[in-house]
């Protein structure tokens, strides 16, 4: 989650060729781009040999300081669907989940994770393809309603995190505080969820103009808090409608709505803390992102983040066999429906070969070694 954004997003231009989101944009990382062999996480300054790195006359990293009332609505936001999955254990037990609540619950998953997956993360962010207009803004819309903050916001900040991965400027880094065990523990909590709750916010100018300028993208921003109210009223709308009944909507809020937001919150945020700590390595980056296979159900293939931050815009994650990525196939079957097109599949087989097998798989440790992305 990021910030619920309620207000405007900043007027830009408009531009022609908003098609092709993530590509070439200042903050995304090029795999091939990178300079061999010197940098070490949380060791260098961001500035002198990255894409998105401070140079002089860049715009400003971070958007201005956001107000006490934004803070507020952040903090609900993140403790009170958690509150409601605490709850839902001896709420289920006494109640029952009823196959209607599972139902509402399942599909408001489904569809608030890909939006955030396929259109947020693999498209807006990182132009894995192109999309027709319509299904552009549905996934914008969809992503809207995993309630982890406005579109541009969101991009914004994934594309700096590329940019400075594990390094200074990264703004979720589990290694921000050293990588001792009381550093980590520190760190992990920071990567999870405390970003959120003291945020520096990134300048959505700098790392997301593309879709600042873009009129279509513009709209579902300044939607943002009207597609929050859709995301946990429906599912109530749903459950009493489907029920015919008051009960129905309580616990169609409950499970489609609260329990449904705080799961997808804690998958996304795992994504942030967990796979850049525990996992396998196979393929060699600059930071410490891993492959966390328990989490490639839940997070529809993000978890595969090794290999993603090894070729960032490549549209399947999971490129090794048998790694499920069910973004990757979703995104398959809009192609063979025709809505996008020029999509970045990785070559067919890519070797293992590209895979560093002598890397440490596991922990901290592993990626001390340095790293360099070859993977193109
Ligand atoms: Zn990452
Ligand atoms: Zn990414």
């Amino acid at each position: 989650m990021t910030v619920p954004v309620a207000g405007p997003a900043p007027a830009a231009p408009d531009a022609p060729g908003t098609d092709r989101p993530g590509t070439d944009q200042p903050g995304t990382d090029q795999p091939g781009t990178d300079q061999p062999g010197t940098d070490r996480p949380g060791t260098d300054r961001p500035g002198t040999d990255r894409p998105g790195a401070d140079r002089p006359g860049a715009k400003p990293m971070l958007e201005p300081p956001q107000s006490g009332a934004v803070l507020v609505t952040m903090w609900l936001f993140v403790v009170v669907p958690f509150a409601a999955l605490l709850a839902a254990a001896p709420v289920a037990w006494g109640w029952g989940l009823s196959a209607v609540d599972l139902a509402i619950f399942a599909v408001g998953y489904l569809v608030a994770c890909l939006g955030v997956t396929v259109g947020f993360h693999r498209y807006l962010t990182h132009g894995a393809f192109k999309a027709t207009r319509w299904l552009r803004v549905a996934l914008a819309v969809a992503g809207s309603l995993a309630i982890e903050g406005s579109v541009t916001q969101w991009v914004a900040d994934h594309r700096r995190h590329h940019a400075f991965a594990d390094r200074d400027g990264d703004p979720h880094s589990p290694w921000r505080y050293g990588s001792d065990v009381r550093g980590l523990t520190r760190g992990m909590f920071f990567a999870h969820v405390g970003w959120l709750l003291k945020r520096e916010a990134s300048n959505r100018e700098r790392f997301a103009p593309d879709l600042l300028a873009d009129p279509d993208i513009r709209r579902v921003d300044r939607h943002s808090l009207a597609l929050i109210i859709f995301s946990l009223g429906a599912p109530a709308a749903a459950g009493g409608l489907l029920t015919w009944s008051w009960p129905g909507v309580l616990t169609g809020f409950f499970w489609g709505g609260l329990v449904r937001v705080a799961l997808l919150h804690h998958v996304t945020w795992s994504i942030n803390s967990v796979c850049h700590v525990v996992g396998r390595r196979p393929f060699r980056t600059r930071d410490r992102a891993a492959n966390f296979w328990p989490l490639a159900l839940l997070s529809f293939g993000e978890s595969w983040h090794n290999s993603h931050h090894a070729d960032p815009t490549c549209a399947r994650h999971g490129v090794q066999r048998g790694q499920i990525d069910g973004s990757a196939r979703v995104i398959w079957l809009f192609e063979r429906f025709g809505w996008v097109h020029d999509v970045r599949w990785s070559k067919s087989g890519r070797p293992p070969a590209d895979a560093d097998r002598s890397a440490p798989q596991v922990g901290p440790v592993s990626t001390d070694r340095v790293l360099t992305a070859r993977h193109s």
